[in-house]
């Protein structure tokens, strides 16, 4: 029987070439979005891949749809955290809304997502989930207190579940970015742009078939890669 895979962000962007890649791989997929309804469409058209309309920054909201996933694709065993936004500014002028609403999409919606499927996959005595942190929750980057902590805190996350889960056949794991030819990278200034792609030692973005590689190979482990964070960047920051 084939497994079933949720991937939160699914739809557009690096999530949706991580949907595409489970589905090739042979997974039962389900692609979460949150407010895009146009982009989901041609993405379930395109791929035949059944996307899910909720917001995982509200934990009961994720907790209804994971209920509803199981029961039309199945027991959930691959988890992939993947949604996540931007809202930069310096800190000194950060509202609290900026603060607020980037730490509850793209860290509290770890655990919104994963506490509704963790127990399913402990007594199944199988689970794979995957986190995507980011470059600048490993170093920081200016005008993004917020997600560099979103995203650092992501990184913690992945090291504690990993070793709660261990024992269960449950792994959890991470992946760290860099910056990856996306919409959330194009809305960047081009200045700034110009400036980032000049920072990367192989002088050119990511693809987000290469962060889907990544993922599958994290997924498909057979279990001793577990806690990791597995940095891909194009060599602009080298985590120790
Ligand atoms: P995109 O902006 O291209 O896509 C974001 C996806 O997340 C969309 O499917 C969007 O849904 C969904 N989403 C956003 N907010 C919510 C929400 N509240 N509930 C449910 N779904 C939501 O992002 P990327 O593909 O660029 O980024 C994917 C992940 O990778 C993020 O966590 C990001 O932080 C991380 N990352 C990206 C990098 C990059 O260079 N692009 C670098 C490092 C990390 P909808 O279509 O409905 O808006």
């Amino acid at each position: 029987m084939k497994k079933v895979a949720v991937v939160t962000g699914g739809s557009r962007g690096i999530g949706a070439a991580i949907s595409i890649a489970l589905r090739d791989a042979g997974y039962v997929v389900g692609a979460n979005y949150g407010g895009n309804n146009q982009a989901a469409e041609a993405f379930t058209a395109q791929t035949g891949i059944a996307t899910y309309k909720f917001d995982v920054g509200d934990y009961e909201a994720c907790t209804k749809a994971m209920g509803r996933i199981e029961a039309e694709l199945g027991p959930i065993s691959v988890l992939i955290n993947n949604a996540g936004i931007t809202k930069d500014g310096f800190f000194h002028k950060m509202s609290a809304e900026q603060w607020r609403s980037v730490i509850n999409v793209d860290l509290d919606s770890l655990f919104n997502c994963t506490r509704p499927v963790i127990n399913g996959m402990r007594e199944r005595g199988f689970g794979r989930i995957v986190n995507i942190s980011s470059i600048n929750g490993q170093k920081g980057q200016i005008g993004q207190v917020n997600y560099s902590a979103a995203k650092a805190g992501v990184i913690g996350f992945t090291k504690a579940l990993a070793q709660e889960g261990a024992a269960k056949g449950v792994t959890v794991n991470c992946v760290a970015p860099g910056y990856i030819a996306t919409e959330m990278v194009s809305a960047m200034h081009s200045d700034a742009l110009a400036k980032v792609k000049a920072s990367i030692p192989c002088g050119r973005l990511g693809e987000s078939e290469e962060i889907a590689r990544a993922v599958i190979f994290l997924v498909e482990d057979q279990g001793f890669i577990n806690g990791s964070t597995l940095t891909i960047n194009g060599a602009q920051f080298i985590a120790g």
